[in-house]
């Protein structure tokens, strides 16, 4: 079975259409991106995939499960990454990393991963000393910490320089080697290129075109 099954999914806030009838198959070991500007419907795609929004309508399965009702051990096997995320304003990274691990059966490493994001040298550092690019590499890293089978990042590397990106892109390609599914949300054409499987490109809450990168520039 796919990793995310979605048929016909809405949500409507009030009058707004948010997410307009989205369908949509992502499959295991997939590295899927979400691309589109902002107010396409991105997050609350996300946001109802990852248990924490609730649809309008529509059927959505997630790791075999329906996330309108999350269990513990289905939470387990996820990595979220949400735009609304904020981190901890008392924790250094190394302390929210370990933090994070025990609440996995299966964690990673601490020292490895604060190193795939680059943080290392600020593993010790007050959060209020962080910069905003360096939080949000933070916020990847606890996402990852459980050694989830399905990560969902929701632009991940905004505010990321071009040095953190890069980084940021070496470890979705060593999740992808693992066998991780990805999910991510992103408004740069060239980083859903360069990492993506397949591309969704969202707009006013609809899926516009789906397809390889190779088949999206063939039809540009
Ligand atoms: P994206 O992530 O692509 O920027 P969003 O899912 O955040 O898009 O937003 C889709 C649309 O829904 C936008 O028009 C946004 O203003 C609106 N929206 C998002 N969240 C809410 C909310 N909690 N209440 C009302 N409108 C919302
Ligand atoms: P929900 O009804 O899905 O629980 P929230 O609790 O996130 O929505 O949002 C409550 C209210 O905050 C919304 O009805 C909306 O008026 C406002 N709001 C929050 N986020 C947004 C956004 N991105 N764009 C527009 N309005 C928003």
């Amino acid at each position: 079975t796919p990793a995310i099954e979605i048929a016909g999914l809405r949500k409507t806030y009030g009058a707004k259409n948010a997410v307009d009838g989205i369908d949509l198959e992502v499959h295991r070991g997939e590295v899927f991106a979400l691309l589109g500007p902002n107010g396409a419907g991105k997050s609350t795609t996300v946001e109802i995939l990852g248990g924490f929004r609730k649809r309008t309508a529509g059927e959505v399965t997630v790791l075999g499960l329906d996330p309108a009702h999350p269990t513990r051990h289905w939470r387990e096997r996820l990595g979220v990454m949400l735009q609304s995320t904020s981190g901890s304003t008392v924790l250094t990274p190394r302390e929210a990393l370990h933090h994070a691990a025990r609440l996995y059966p299966n964690p990673r490493d601490i020292d490895e991963t604060l190193a795939t994001v680059g943080l290392t040298e600020k593993a010790n550092e007050k959060p209020r000393l962080l910069s905003g690019g360096q939080r949000r590499r933070l916020e990847v890293a606890l996402a990852v910490m459980g050694n989830p089978e399905l990560v969902f990042l929701d632009e991940p590397t905004t505010g990321f320089d071009p040095e953190a990106r890069r980084q940021f892109w070496t470890l979705i390609e060593s999740l992808r080697d693992q066998g991780t599914t990805i999910l991510l949300t992103t408004h740069y054409l060239d980083e859903a290129d360069r990492l993506a499987d397949r591309i969704g490109i969202i707009a006013n809450g609809t899926m516009v075109a789906l397809d390889t990168p190779e088949g999206l520039r063939a039809r540009a």
